[in-house]
């Protein structure tokens, strides 16, 4: 089997995505420009809109005993400045690609190439391009909309490039490769009085204090198995003014996890301290939860899959000790259907994912290529 990918084509789709960088759920000129270099492959079908911007192209297969198989990748920026120098600058104020979600979607589109040359392929391939990952909200969207049409995907595979690990090679792990995180809201509402009297107010300034501290303590490694995280990343209290005792107070914090099973218990004990300190100080609390993630996971077979298709594809293969502590959405994936996730090395020298000077490297393109279509030739010799 000779097949040509045309990478300079792909250079220049991940170029125009770059120029046109769009924050999560805005994603609407980016699907757009997707979509286009999509069609001239003449897919079966175009699912567009999903859950705001998302995009879903299937190619049908040709046999009756077929599978879906997805790819995904995900269409949304980042609020950061483009700092450096480049002849494809994003054109939007304020944002830009600086978590390489460009390269993942040119990397995805140019499947196309590949399974349009491939004669006589059995198993139907859904590319799957979904709109806010940053925010932990694109991943259930998608699966939502699969299940209403009854689109049962048999396996769904996706990757994130990786700063610090070598160009072009293959990073994955058995069971979880990311963490699941949730980020916790506290609201105290208590009642505000003059400075003067503060006896006849309710503060919420000793339990707020308490909460920050004790949010800390809750990752005590004598409760958990696995590491935890709890990270205050916000807090606010009251008004800046001289004559008022506070009457309300806000904490933000990150929970994260290793294990699903984990979070839901450092969750849990966060509560329980919530509600103590609330009680103990007469004060009114509500909890919210917003950018849910739970963990990216590899099964056994998942992993062997993966490691003997980058051998084949002859792409090098690192089996990482220790999952990474950040969270991908694609986790939300394994409720609908079964998943397999690996990093792609960005190189050494590559500054790091969301920092100003970061820009996914077109020499990658090919190896995320290689590395999806070596699965592709899997499924259709053995699936
Ligand atoms: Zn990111
Ligand atoms: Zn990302």
């Amino acid at each position: 089997m000779n097949h040509q990918i045309d990478i300079e084509e792909l250079v220049s789709l991940r170029h125009t995505l770059h120029q046109n960088a769009e924050l999560s759920n805005q994603e609407e000129k980016t699907a757009q420009i997707v979509k286009s270099y999509l069609e001239k492959f003449k897919p079966d079908k175009v699912y567009e809109n999903i859950g705001g911007h998302g995009l879903i192209v299937e190619f049908k297969g040709s046999s009756h005993k077929i599978l879906n198989i997805g790819f995904r990748a995900d269409l949304d920026a980042l609020p950061i400045d483009e700092t450096i120098e480049l002849e494809y600058g994003s054109k939007t104020e304020n944002v830009a690609h600086k978590c390489g979600h460009d390269g993942h979607s040119t990397m995805v589109a140019g499947i196309a190439q590949f399974i349009t040359q491939l004669k006589n392929r059995k198993n139907s391939i859904f590319l799957i391009f979904q709109p806010a990952e940053e925010i932990g909200e694109g991943a259930e969207a998608i699966s939502s909309f699969l299940e209403e049409k009854n689109i049962q995907l048999d396996y769904l595979f996706g990757l994130h490039n990786l700063p610090g690990f070598e160009k072009g090679s293959i990073v994955t792990r058995k069971g979880t490769f990311a963490a699941a995180s949730t980020g916790m809201v506290i609201k105290l509402k208590g009642q505000t009085s003059h400075a003067a009297e503060p006896e006849n107010g309710v503060s919420p300034a000793i339990a707020f204090s308490n909460i920050i501290q004790g949010l800390t303590n809750l990752t005590e490694k004598s409760k958990f198995h696995h590491l935890v995280l709890s990270t205050v990343i916000h807090a606010k209290m009251g008004e800046i003014a001289f004559g008022t005792s506070p009457g309300y107070a806000e904490i933000r914090a990150t929970l994260r996890a290793y294990k699903d099973e984990e979070l839901d218990k450092l969750i849990t004990l966060a509560e329980e301290l919530v509600i103590k300190e609330s009680e103990e100080h007469g004060l009114i609390y509500k909890l919210e939860y917003t950018e849910s993630f739970p963990t990216t996971e590899n099964s056994e077979d998942i992993l062997k899959l993966l490691k003997d298709t980058a051998g084949e594809q002859s792409l090098n293969f690192k089996e990482k000790e220790e999952p990474f502590k950040w969270s991908e959405d694609f986790g939300h994936y394994k409720r609908i259907t079964k998943s397999g996730f690996f990093g792609l090395g960005a190189g050494t020298d590559c500054p790091m994912l969301h920092n100003d000077t970061y820009d996914f490297p077109d020499e990658i393109i090919a190896d995320g290529i290689r590395m999806y279509t070596g699965l592709i030739q899997f499924f259709e010799a053995n699936g």
